[in-house]
């Protein structure tokens, strides 16, 4: 029993997890144990076991791809608006099991509680929005230039798609994919974090009723298991027309080109390195928090969080000071804690690339103004940092992914702007001004070359009516909102002569 002081045994089997016995990894409509070995689940609030799972195969990834596709076949016929009752029928699902589920998120991803709360929220909203969108999936209507033709587009599912997701956001990222997915008429093949086996386990869990119930089961189906066995294959696979890849920017070099080589497509939503750039007028109370949030939620752990801060000079010792202070009453503990706003680390790995970060900063010449160390103590925790350091330093272009802030003084607008912009990623920016002038030049062709960019708003926790995800190394792929939705169908255009002549587009003649 860790020291959460709730049930978790009691909480997992409410969820469908078994503490006492290994899972099923794979799941195609039925669980099942997979041959693929054990792999154990440990909170790393304290390192207390939370279960295992029998990992699936190659043979069991063949077995959900043929799964997939036989109910592709049905599935991509049923009405749009029929799938989107079933995925409405997930939401709800999901809304019963919101305290459970978030929970789970929190003791196995290290989330604080209601960050775990907000990812199940967050899939809740991502089913309602893809149910409104299951009656708007429009194409354009075109004037043809030939007598009496019309012309139209229209867009049809693609088939399976392929979720590999990341351990910070076990859970929400995949809904994202799979709820837009399945009411445009595809399956889902998921392949989790080996991190965060039990949130993905559990989501099946809690939504296979829905499926039984509809008669849908193989729409959604689960692989978790080792890299080579059931995620490398997806990537060199013809039956997956669309990986979507979570995760970091390493991990997308090397899915990008390998799905490219066979024409596929993908989807990728990588690493990020965020800048929040705070201008002398700004409201320094609005850019206290949300520096602070950015920077210190998750413990460091979002794509989004804020890693650099850019203040204009006559701001910086003030804004600065007063985040050391703020630091200093932030409670660092276990995620189910109340009152901590500091969880772990995911693993021992994380902790150490903290620790070697703050080695590099000090020998860098870079200087740690509050934080720097790992916790003495079971879990995986480390105190939020921040260092002043100069604006080319090297360090602060890699995403280090830990809760450390790099402060830079920055001149003026065009100074910030070209900082912000110079590193390899191009996810989430923002800036604090109440100039409209200064707003609107950040926001210009000329400003963030960000895939996000807010104004008085932090660059952390993205609301999913957008279409999120970002430029650069990034990877270029957007989820979510807006009309993210394209990528997950194939688009065709179609004209139809209804009259008794053919003439050619383009007036050319071809007379036999
Ligand atoms: P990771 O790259 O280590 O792993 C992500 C996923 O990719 C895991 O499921 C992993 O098993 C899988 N994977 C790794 N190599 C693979 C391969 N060769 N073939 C197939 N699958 C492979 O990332 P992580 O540590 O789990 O997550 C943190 C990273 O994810 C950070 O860089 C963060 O910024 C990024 N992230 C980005 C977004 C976004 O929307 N842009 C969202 C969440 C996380």
């Amino acid at each position: 029993m860790s020291d959460h002081k709730i049930d978790v045994k009691a909480l997992l089997a409410r969820l469908g997890v078994d503490a006492d016995a290994q899972n099923p990894g794979f799941y195609d409509g039925r669980f099942e144990n997979g041959e693929g070995g054990e792999l154990v689940s440990c909170s790393p609030g304290d390192g207390a076991r939370l279960a295992s799972v029998a990992q699936a195969t190659r043979a069991d990834y063949e077995r959900a791809i043929e799964t997939g596709l036989s109910t592709f076949e049905r599935w991509r016929t049923e009405p749009a608006p029929a799938r989107g009752e079933v995925v409405r029928q997930m939401g709800e699902a999901l809304r019963e099991h919101k305290d459970d589920l978030g929970a789970l998120v929190a003791l196995e991803m290290g989330k604080v509680l209601s960050e775990g709360l907000g990812e199940v929220q967050e899939m809740i909203d991502i089913a309602d929005f893809a149910v409104g969108l299951s009656r708007q999936l429009y194409g354009l209507t075109m004037h043809s230039e030939r007598p009496n033709h019309r012309m139209y587009e229209q867009w049809h599912p693609i088939g399976t798609v392929g979720i590999i997701s990341a351990f910070n956001f076990p859970v929400a990222v995949w809904s994202w994919n799979a709820f837009l997915a399945f009411v445009c008429g595809d399956v889902c093949l998921w392949k989790p974090s080996e991190k965060t086996p039990l949130t993905a386990l559990a989501v099946c869990r809690v939504l296979d009723g829905v499926l039984e119930r509809n008669g849908w089961r193989g729409i959604s189906n689960l692989v978790i298991g080792d890299v080579d066995q059931v995620g490398e294959p997806m990537l060199d696979d013809r039956r997956v027309p669309l990986v979507s890849a979570t995760g970091s920017c390493r991990m997308g070099k090397i899915v990008g080109p390998r799905v490219a080589a066979r024409l596929g497509r993908s989807l990728l939503e990588l690493g990020g390195n965020n800048a929040l750039i705070v201008m002398d007028d700004a409201d320094l109370d609005l850019a206290l928090v949300a520096t602070a949030f950015g920077a210190v939620g998750t413990a460091g752990q979002r794509c989004t969080t804020t890693r650099r801060l850019l203040v204009q000079k006559g701001v910086a010792a003030q804004l600065t000071e007063r985040l050391v202070a703020s630091y200093a009453s932030i409670k660092i503990g276990p995620p189910l804690e109340a009152g901590v706003l500091c969880g772990p680390l995911i693993d021992q790995d994380a902790v150490q690339t903290y620790t070697d970060a703050i080695a590099r900063i000090r020998a860098d010449g870079g200087e740690i103004l509050c934080g720097g160390n790992a916790l003495d103590r079971p879990g995986c925790y480390v105190e939020p940092t921040i260092a002043r350091v100069p604006t080319d330093f090297a360090l602060a272009k890699d995403e280090t992914f830990a809760p450390i802030l790099y402060v830079m003084e920055i001149d003026d607008l065009d100074d910030a702007i070209r900082i912000q912009n110079d590193v390899p990623q191009g996810l989430s920016s923002a800036i604090f001004t109440d100039s409209v002038r200064t707003a609107e030049r950040f926001l210009s062709a000329a400003g963030s070359d960000c895939g996000i960019a807010n104004v008085n708003i932090g660059t952390s926790g993205a609301e999913i009516g957008g279409a999120f995800g970002g430029e650069k190394e990034t990877g270029g792929g957007r989820e979510a909102g807006s009309d993210a939705w394209k990528a997950y169908m194939r688009r065709q255009t179609c004209t139809i002569n209804w009259g008794t002549d053919l003439p050619l587009a383009q007036g050319v003649e071809f007379d036999v």
